[in-house]
């Protein structure tokens, strides 16, 4: 017999290759599409409340043409779909898991308080692997990624994905009921040095299709050898969309092994990718084990950790103002685009923590606010690699010299050069230290350090010994 199911869209804003929205259109069911702004989750920055409001928007569009529009509601989730469930007659909530600890909690709390009458049923929708499934030789989580990725990869197989629903048979709803909110009525301002990011992304589960595809065709194949050169742009920036679940990464690997059937790509390109992916698993597995990621060192030994509180140095390092051109162009980047290279991300991250003492707590926080793609788990993960503190960290003495890795990296300075044109007139390795350019190299009217480009705030070798003193301390 068919009944009308609640589907609660929460970050996964596609139809294909979702498994709440698939069961919940079976047998001829009504299915009543439902996203939830809920405050009580951490709050967004404003270029992902942008992205987000994009997706929903088109996430929309998707489901009115198959015939069941989204409703939108704000407020605490547990009332909104009591009520809805109430005034629709809904038999059952089907969702797709999130594994940060706010939302385990807030899920548990939601099946146990409407259960027996309404049916709560969750699946997978965001990953390859559930955390739970992937244990060690003693049934525990593992630590360290190369034997987890080894076991996801070797033990285990991830489902296909499966293909969104042909139509779907809307349901009645009253608007101006409960919290309704249109999506018509909601604005995200992007703040105005964020002018790069309506140019550059497109938010949407058709964009992230294009951008897959785009990949595959493209950058896939040069991937394991050039993802490091931020100049290059060959990685997928596919992040925002695996984010939101635009995408799902069983599409992903799926597409993936169809370009490898076909020998249209290389297998060394593709499983240099598909272990980044499994890095997000990772990332997962680690937030979902200890759900303390995001606010706590892993390694106990770092609570002891002597941070400084350096405002003045925090502030140069949120502004791009350090004086170290690979690192401020990095942290433009952010600002302007809404994404940081990876490689890039590493130097800045490294920056803070070690040439200035700053807690990565700071940086996961800025972080957060301005990446399209902060994500609970890739984010925190992230820092604490970089911080020396987490699971598998680079280790704490191993310090990124930000001149060498931009000679490394970026070595025309294409990349420092695109955020910080101050900079054009130095040629080569100069510009990854303009502090010590000879005066016959470049004429003083082209460029004047501390006039057209900040000078260093902190020396590269005496941070680096203050870094090294400051970790002997916990390591006694
Ligand atoms: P690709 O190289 O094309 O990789 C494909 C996908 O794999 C990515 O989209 C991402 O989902 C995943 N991935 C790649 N590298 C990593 C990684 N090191 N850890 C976890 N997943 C990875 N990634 C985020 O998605 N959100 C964040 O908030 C985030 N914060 C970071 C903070 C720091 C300090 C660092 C060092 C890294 C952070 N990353 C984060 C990881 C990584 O930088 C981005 O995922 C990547 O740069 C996104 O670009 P891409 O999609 O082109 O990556």
């Amino acid at each position: 017999m068919s009944e009308t199911v609640i589907v609660w869209f929460r970050q996964d804003l596609r139809l294909d290759d979702n498994p709440a929205l698939l069961a919940a259109s079976a047998q001829g069911n009504t299915v009543l599409p439902v996203f939830i702004f809920d405050k009580s989750e951490r709050p967004l920055g404003a270029a992902a409340a942008w992205w987000r409001l994009q997706s929903l928007h088109k996430l929309n569009h998707q489901l009115t043409a198959k015939g069941a529009p989204l409703l939108t509601f704000e407020g605490d989730p547990l009332a909104v779909l009591q009520n809805l469930s109430q005034q629709t007659g809904a038999t059952a909530i089907y969702w797709n898991r999130q594994y940060d600890p706010h939302a385990v909690a807030r899920d548990t709390k939601i099946k146990d308080r409407l259960k027996p009458g309404i049916a709560c049923e969750s699946f997978n929708g965001a990953l390859l692997f559930e955390p739970w499934e992937i244990k060690n030789k003693s049934g525990l989580p593992f630590k360290v990624f190369t034997p987890f990725w080894r076991n996801c990869v070797n033990e285990h197989r991830p489902a296909e994905p499966i293909a969104a629903p042909a139509r779907l048979q809307g349901g009645d709803f009253q608007s101006g009921t409960l919290n309704h909110v249109s999506l018509d009525s909601l604005k995200a301002a992007l703040p105005p040095q964020a002018d790069l990011i309506e140019a550059q992304w497109t938010p949407g589960e058709q964009a992230a299709l294009a951008r897959l595809g785009a990949f595959i065709g493209g950058g896939l194949d040069g991937y394991a050898d050039a993802r490091d050169f931020p100049a290059q742009a060959v990685t997928s920036r596919l992040s925002p969309y695996l984010r939101w679940g635009e995408i799902s990464p069983r599409r992903i690997r799926a597409a993936i092994n169809a370009a490898k059937a076909d020998n249209s790509i290389s297998d060394k390109g593709a499983e240099k990718f598909m272990s980044e992916l499994g890095w997000r698993e990772f990332s997962y597995h680690l937030l979902f084990n200890t759900p303390t990621l995001p606010t706590d060192n892993l390694q106990p030994a770092f609570n002891a950790f002597p941070w400084q509180h350096d405002t003045a140095g925090l502030s140069a390092w949120q502004k791009g103002e350090t004086g170290y051109p690979l690192v401020d162009a990095g942290m433009r980047e952010l600002r302007r685009t809404g994404y940081m290279h990876n490689r890039v991300r590493m130097v800045t991250g490294s920056f803070l923590i070690k040439h200035l003492l700053i807690d990565w707590r700071e940086g996961e926080k800025w972080f957060w606010d301005f990446l399209l793609d902060a994500d609970p788990a890739n984010n925190a993960a992230s820092w604490q690699w970089v911080a020396g503190c987490g699971a598998d960290a680079a280790p704490f003495f191993r310090i990124f010299n930000p001149i060498l890795q931009g000679e490394k990296f970026d070595g025309k300075g294409e990349y420092v050069k695109t955020y910080i044109p101050e900079l054009a007139a130095l040629q080569g390795k100069q510009i990854f230290s303009p502090w010590a350019l000879k005066k016959d190299v470049v004429s003083s009217t082209d460029f004047v350090l501390g006039r057209d480009y900040p000078a260093p705030i902190v020396e590269h070798e005496y941070a680096r010994k203050r870094a090294l003193d400051a970790f002997q301390q916990i390591r006694n």
